[in-house]
């Protein structure tokens, strides 16, 4: 009679906690999701510069171009055609600093 009762409350404890766990990592997934959005937040707020109107702009807004193991980021078409004019003058008149 008297086990009976205490594996009664053993079992209410028992769910309780269960209860509390899955509580516990629906929480956890919770604040997960919420910290990966604000991490892709974060990253969508980088500012690059243009460097041929020396403008700054967000960079997933930017044109990027890698030249030479360089990452470069431009507002527009426009601005890269333009750098990459000016670094093909670059080689003509210092063909030393190619490698
Ligand atoms: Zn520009």
């Amino acid at each position: 009679m008297m086990s009976s009762f205490f594996r009664l409350i053993f079992y209410v404890l028992l769910f309780y906690l269960i209860y509390q766990v899955l509580r516990f990592f629906q929480a956890l997934k919770k604040s997960q999701a919420r910290s990966k959005k604000a991490s892709t937040a974060v990253s969508s707020q980088i500012m690059v510069k243009d460097e041929v109107c020396q403008t700054y702009l967000p960079q997933d807004e930017a044109i990027s171009l890698n030249f030479q193991g360089k990452t470069y980021y431009f507002c527009s078409e426009k601005c890269q055609q333009k750098f990459l004019a000016e670094v093909k003058k670059d080689k003509k008149t210092r063909p030393s600093l190619n490698s």
